[in-house]
């Protein structure tokens, strides 16, 4: 077994390409997986992997976990990093659900499964703060004793996920660590998601979209944070994480109508607003208690919400001048 060979699944995504690329850095071998779910535009995920795909430490294979044989791919990976999933929650509802119980919940079996085979020694689970569902204002911030009660399709495959993780890892001598992310945004951030959909909207000259009266509250998480906690669940010793579930969020809890402000000041527009109903499976509030991943993973998150959004616009506009947006 290669000690700094890893494995990431869901590499061309937005967290899995800064996760690899952070990886590559600290001189991995990055062997990875996308299986280019037609959730947003390829193109984006090729940009996205371009900036991997020329380090000889780079392997990338396009497959399917929920179909592909899995094992061949995890030949000496000591470490895998699981971030592929069928992300979003407003389109997991109807018809929607079918791709998120195949990508998220058989995805993650055959993946767990596959890795007890291969002799895999740890397995680093993207979780998501959906699983939480709703949360007394009296109870935020939401620490991880709190119990998965997702209100959404979305946060139920979310919250299989992590219980197949704690099975596999009952079950043999895997060890595993979940990491519930609290909304990733930056450079690269998924289309579906609020800041991507805003600033696209200022780029088009548009008005921006708010849906609810824009008081729910989200605990943003910048990216690069979100990377170096990923790295030290997969580094620090299995005493600290095996078994265990951690936050990691942003530790700056702002209302929607906050984050305009921001908005308005990093592109240096005035923003127009078309307010909609809120959409179903959609929390009112989320707000991390990082306390456990503060003192067992070393996890302090450094950028704020502006340098962020800053860094996220910028790309923005590289990538509408490349004609990707
Ligand atoms: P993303 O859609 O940009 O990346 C996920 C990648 O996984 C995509 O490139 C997709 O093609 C790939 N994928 C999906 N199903 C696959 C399968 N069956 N086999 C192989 N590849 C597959 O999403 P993201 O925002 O980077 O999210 C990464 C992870 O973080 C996901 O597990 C998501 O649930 C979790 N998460 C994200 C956020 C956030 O705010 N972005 C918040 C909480 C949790």
């Amino acid at each position: 077994m290669a000690q700094n060979r890893v494995l990431v699944t869901g590499a061309a995504g937005f967290i899995g390409s800064h996760l690899s690329e952070a990886l590559l850095e600290r001189g991995y071998d990055v062997c990875a997986i996308d299986a280019f779910d037609d959730f947003y535009d390829r193109r984006l995920k090729d940009a996205n992997l371009s900036a991997l795909s020329p380090s000889p430490h780079f392997s990338f294979w396009e497959a399917d976990l929920s179909s592909a044989d899995i094992e061949p791919f995890l030949r000496d990976v000591d470490t895998v990093f699981h971030m592929a999933a069928r992300a979003g929650v407003r389109t997991s509802w109807g018809e929607g659900f079918e791709p998120y119980v195949r990508n998220n919940v058989m995805g993650t079996q055959r993946l767990l499964e596959a890795s007890v085979r291969a002799g895999v020694r740890r397995v680093v689970y993207a979780s998501s703060s959906s699983i939480y569902g709703e949360t007394d204002e009296a109870r935020l911030p939401t620490s991880e004793d709190e119990p998965g009660r997702p209100i959404s399709p979305y946060g139920i495959t979310k919250l299989a996920g992590e219980h197949l993780l704690t099975a596999y890892g009952l079950a043999s001598t895997l060890e595993v660590v979940g990491l519930r992310f609290f909304t990733v945004f930056g450079p690269r951030q998924r289309p579906d998601m609020a800041f991507h959909k805003f600033l696209k909207a200022v780029l088009d000259g548009r008005p921006i979209t708010i849906y609810g009266d824009g008081s729910q509250t989200r605990d943003f998480t910048f990216v690069g944070d979100i990377v170096a906690g990923v790295l030290a669940a997969g580094e620090r010793p299995a005493g600290d994480v095996d078994s265990k579930m951690f936050n990691l969020g942003g530790g700056h809890r702002v209302t929607l109508k906050q984050t305009l402000d921001v908005i308005s000041d990093v592109t240096g527009g005035t923003l127009r607003l078309d307010m909609q109903e809120r959409a179903a499976g959609d929390v009112t509030d989320t707000a991390a208690d990082t306390s456990l991943a503060r003192s067992l993973l070393g996890y302090v998150p450094t950028t704020d919400l502006k340098s962020g959004l800053a860094a996220q616009w910028e790309w923005m506009k590289e990538a509408r001048a490349a004609g990707l947006l």
